[in-house]
């Protein structure tokens, strides 16, 4: 793997409250933690200015406020909120590892820490809008006033809408949609539940398998990463066949490479253009 940047802080004491046990909630003990914070350094190597960086003083603060405010009974959630504070909170991180130690866990036997380390970060992604019944534009539009109000993406880029014909052989109305690009701190899972509320807020209705919809989110593509498991295939499985996908694909982002075909999305869309011409 190619080295980052990062700036590290080690061994930041906090006195706090977590804990399964009620006198680890009660009496308090130490915290240790340990943070890898990848940011690229470069700007703030060449300017020797400080608003071209994060501030570790700060960021120190910031985790023993987050650390004393806050009682979990896991470590495991402590670091998982903490890392995503951190990151919406210091938008120059992208990722980040973080270790929480707790030296002096109730275990009746000799040992010298505990921990739960984690690494997070911002990640791209492109989701798949669309909509065919109603007022189509104001479904896409309150979908992407939400995602745009969640402080957990980021940097959201839209296609133009484009009108299509439905897909699928259903008899139904034209389709509005268009391709969002973003940054975000959801698994893919996550995003997936997060675009399913936003169906759901949409009233969307699960009835014919490529049938009528008030809002349709698909995940398009998280990074370049490639999963395929039951409820979650990712790149989105039929993509290549669908115009409707490329061509806002193609306006965003025509040089990002599919990790399975390995092409570029303006070569996709140029293949399935002369594939479709008569
Ligand atoms: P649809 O009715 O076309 O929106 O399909 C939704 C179903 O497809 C859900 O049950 C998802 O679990 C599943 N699915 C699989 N891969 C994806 C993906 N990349 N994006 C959205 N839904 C997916």
């Amino acid at each position: 793997m190619k080295q980052k940047d990062c700036i590290i802080i080690e061994n930041l004491n906090v006195f706090a409250h977590h804990g399964v046990y009620p006198e680890e909630t009660r009496d308090g003990q130490n915290f240790y933690v340990n943070a890898v914070l990848y940011t690229d350094t470069k700007k703030a190597g060449y300017s020797d200015e400080l608003e071209d960086s994060t501030n570790y003083g700060e960021v120190c603060q910031e985790i023993h406020r987050f650390l004393t405010e806050h009682t979990y009974k896991l470590l495991e959630a402590a670091a998982e909120k903490l890392a995503e504070y951190l990151l919406q909170t210091f938008p120059l991180i992208q990722e980040l590892t973080l270790e929480i130690r707790k030296p002096e866990a109730p275990i009746p036997l000799p040992f010298e820490s505990v921990s739960v380390k984690i690494h997070r970060g911002w990640n791209r992604a492109f989701i798949a809008l669309g909509s065919n019944i109603g007022d189509r534009q104001a479904y896409i539009g309150n979908a992407l006033k939400h995602l745009g109000e969640d402080g957990n993406i980021r940097n959201i880029r839209v296609s133009t809408l484009i009108e299509t014909k439905a897909y699928g052989g259903v008899e139904q109305e034209d389709f509005l949609n268009g391709v969002l690009e973003c940054e975000t701190l959801y698994s893919p899972e996550r995003l997936l539940l997060r675009l399913q509320e936003e169906e759901q807020l949409a009233q969307r209705k699960r009835e014919i398998h490529w049938g009528p919809r008030t809002l349709d989110l698909d995940v398009l593509f998280y990074e370049d990463e490639v999963w395929d498991k039951a409820h979650l295939t990712i790149p989105h499985p039929d993509m290549i066949n669908r115009d409707f996908v490329l061509k806002p694909m193609s306006e965003l982002a025509p040089n990002f490479v599919h990790p399975v075909y390995r092409c570029t999305m303006k070569e996709l869309l140029q293949q399935y253009l002369k594939s479709t011409k008569v």
